[in-house]
């Protein structure tokens, strides 16, 4: 199972603002920003602001308002770069088998390229 929540890690020290990040919206619900390593033209991370270590968590314990915030976040975010047009891919890693590196909750927003079939 997943660790207790880390107020060390790298996306809790983004949202405290002690380490910088390339910010394209932010609300009182969630923060977004380019991922530092993109796989794609246009590589975003919305992470709520709450404390949850992976979507196991949020989905769990996040009320109905945060979880609405952070939803209507990822859509506004993906139209605001331009994405909604062409289309782009929602994806989060839950957990060891997904490959989670960051404990604290995030999707990832792909796009600005045909991104193919569903990957695994
Ligand atoms: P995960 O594998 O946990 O779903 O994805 C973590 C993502 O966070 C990776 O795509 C990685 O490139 C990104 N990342 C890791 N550290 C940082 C950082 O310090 N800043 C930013 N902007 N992205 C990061």
């Amino acid at each position: 199972g997943m660790p207790p929540y880390d107020e060390g890690n790298i996306f809790a020290r983004i949202l405290r603002g002690e380490i910088p990040a390339n910010k394209v919206h932010e609300d009182e619900h969630a923060l977004a920003f380019h991922d530092i390593a993109p796989q794609a033209p246009v590589h975003v991370l919305v992470i709520p602001k709450g404390r949850y270590v992976s979507l196991a968590d949020f989905s769990a314990a996040a009320s109905p308002e945060a979880m609405a915030g952070f939803w209507r976040a990822v859509g506004l975010v993906a139209r605001q770069l331009g994405l909604e047009g062409p289309g782009y891919r929602v994806l989060t890693n839950m957990g060891q088998d997904a490959g989670q590196e960051v404990p604290h909750f995030h999707v990832h927003i792909l796009g600005g390229r045909p991104l193919g079939a569903m990957l695994v």
